[in-house]
C-alpha cells in the first residue's frame, strides 16, 4: 500500500494538467489514509489481544494479591492476638513477682568479706576482720585440759611430742571415730594444756559432756583434771536472785523456755559471790557460758527469759584491772605486788584506811583517786578515767570490736560495737 501511495505521488508530479495532478494526489492521500486505517485496525486488534492476556494476568495477580492481603490480614490479626497474650503473661508474671517480693522476707545472703567491707551504710569492719574469723575457726578446733602440772625444764614426760601421742592414744582406747585426732598441743600462760584437733568435729567430740571424763580416764589423768571446750560467755543483768545457776534442771528450763538446743548452756555462775550481796538484793549479774557462737548471738540479739523475766544479755567486754591497794585503774600489777607505801581507799580516796574499813555512806563524800573528782569512788565504772582505760584496752582486743561473736558464715554477726555497748544500766548493776 505504501508503494501505491509513492507511485501515485510520482505520477501526480509528472502530470501536466493541474486537474489531473489534484485528482491523482487525492487518490494518493486516500490510499495513504486507507493504509493508516488498516494498520490502525491491525494494531488495535493486536493491542486488544494483548490487553486480553494482560487483563487475565492482572486478574490473576489481583486475585493472588487479594489472597495474600487476606493472609497478611489473618497473620497480623494472629500476631496482634499473640502480642496481647504475651503482654497478659508478662503482666501476670510481674504481678506474681511483686507479690513474692512482698511475701518473701528479706533474706540476708551470706556475703563475702569484700561485699561487707564495701557495702555502704554499715560501719566499716575492722582491718583485722579476716584474721578474727580465721582465729574463731581455729578456736573451734581446740579443747583445754585444766589442772595439769606444767613441766619443769628437763621433764621430758611432758614434752609436746609426748603429750600429743598421749592424747591420740587416749582417743584410740576410747574407740573414737577415725577422724577424731589431735594435731598439736600448747601450754597456755594460765597453766592449761591446749589441744588442737584436725577438725572442729573432733574438738566437739572430746569436749562433749559424755566423753570428757572418759578421755581424762584414758589419758591417765587424775580427777582434778578438767576438760573445757570452747564456750561463749554472755552477761545477763538483773537476773532474779532466786535463780540457781548450780542447778542443772534450772539451766535445762532456761534452754527449753528459750528454744535452745539441749546442752547449749555449758555453765552458769553469778559474777559476784552470793556472800557479798547487799541486803534485800533482788537481782544480780549472771554469767552464762554457751556452747556455740550461734546460740550466744541469738541470745544477744533477741534476749533471754530466765524465771519468767525477759532479760537483755550483753557480750562480756574486757575491763581494765584495778589494783585494790593503790586503786590505779589499768595497772599492770595487783595488790600483792603493789609498790605503794600505804593503802588508798577506793571509796573516799583517803590513805589512812582501806576500802573495806571506809565509813563513808553519803555518795557526795566519795572521792575518786584516779580522776580526782568528788561524788564517785575509784571502783565506779562510770568514772571517765575508767571508761577511757576500758576503751584503750578493748581497742587492742580484736574480738571486742564486735557486738556479737563473729562467725564466718553469718555476716550479721560482723556488726561492729562502735557507738554501742554503752548501757546506762550496767554501771549500777556492776557495783553489786
Ligand atoms: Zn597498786
Ligand atoms: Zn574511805
Ligand atoms: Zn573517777
Amino acid at each position: 500500500m505504501a508503494t501505491l501511495v509513492t507511485g501515485l505521488q510520482h505520477l501526480a508530479a509528472s502530470c501536466k494538467s493541474a486537474t489531473d495532478k489534484a485528482c491523482i494526489l487525492a487518490f494518493a492521500t486516500y490510499a495513504d489514509r486507507l493504509d493508516t486505517e488498516v494498520t490502525a485496525r491491525a494494531i488495535t486488534k493486536t493491542v486488544e489481544k494483548h490487553l486480553e492476556t494482560m487483563e487475565s494476568r492482572i486478574k490473576d495477580a489481583t486475585e493472588k494479591l487479594s489472597d495474600a492481603t487476606h493472609e497478611i490480614g489473618q497473620s497480623s490479626t494472629k500476631l496482634r492476638d499473640d502480642l496481647l497474650e504475651t503482654a497478659e503473661i508478662v503482666k501476670d508474671i510481674t504481678v506474681k513477682l511483686q507479690e513474692q517480693t512482698v511475701q518473701t522476707p528479706v533474706i540476708v545472703q551470706a556475703g563475702s568479706y569484700a561485699q561487707a567491707v564495701t557495702s555502704g551504710g554499715a560501719p566499716p569492719l575492722p582491718l583485722s576482720h579476716a584474721t578474727t574469723l580465721a582465729r574463731a575457726q581455729t578456736r573451734a578446733r581446740q579443747f583445754i585440759i585444766d589442772g595439769m602440772v606444767r613441766p619443769q625444764p628437763g621433764d621430758d614426760t611432758l614434752m609436746e611430742e609426748v603429750l600429743l601421742e598421749k592424747g591420740n592414744m587416749a582417743l584410740k582406747l576410747m574407740k573414737a571415730p577415725d577422724d577424731v585426732r589431735c594435731k598439736g598441743v600448747r601450754w597456755l600462760a594460765n597453766g592449761g594444756l591446749m589441744y588442737e584437733m584436725t577438725t572442729e568435729k573432733g574438738a566437739k567430740w572430746v569436749s562433749a559432756i559424755e566423753n570428757r571424763a572418759n578421755f581424762i580416764h584414758h589419758y591417765g589423768g587424775d580427777p582434778d583434771m578438767k576438760i573445757s571446750g570452747q564456750s561463749f560467755q554472755i552477761l545477763v543483768d538483773f537476773t532474779p536472785v532466786h535463780f540457781d545457776p548450780s542447778d542443772s534442771a534450772a539451766l535445762e528450763w532456761v534452754e527449753i523456755n528459750n528454744n535452745m538446743k539441749e546442752g547449749s548452756i555449758l555453765e552458769a555462775r553469778w559474777i559476784k559471790p552470793v556472800a557479798y550481796r547487799e541486803e534485800n538484793q533482788r537481782t544480780a549479774l549472771l554469767a552464762l557460758y554457751l556452747k556455740t557462737a550461734e546460740e550466744a548471738n541469738r541470745a544477744l540479739k533477741h534476749g533471754l527469759t530466765i524465771c519468767g523475766k525477759l532479760l537483755r544479755p550483753r557480750k562480756n567486754i574486757a575491763e581494765p584491772r584495778r589494783c585494790l591497794k593503790c586503786q590505779m585503774v589499768g595497772a599492770r600489777h595487783v595488790a600483792a605486788t603493789c609498790r605503794a607505801a600505804q593503802d588508798t581507799c577506793g571509796t573516799c580516796g583517803k590513805t589512812d584506811h582501806n576500802t573495806k574499813a571506809c565509813k563513808v555512806k553519803d555518795p557526795a563524800q566519795r572521792h575518786c583517786k584516779n580522776c580526782g573528782v568528788d561524788g564517785h569512788g575509784a571502783w565506779d565504772r562510770t568514772c571517765p578515767y575508767f571508761i577511757q582505760k576500758k576503751a584503750e584496752l578493748n581497742a587492742r582486743i580484736p574480738d571486742s570490736q564486735y557486738r556479737y561473736f563473729p562467725t564466718a558464715d553469718d555476716p550479721t554477726s560482723w556488726e561492729t560495737a562502735i557507738g554501742g555497748g554503752k548501757r546506762q544500766t550496767w554501771s549500777a548493776q556492776n557495783r553489786r
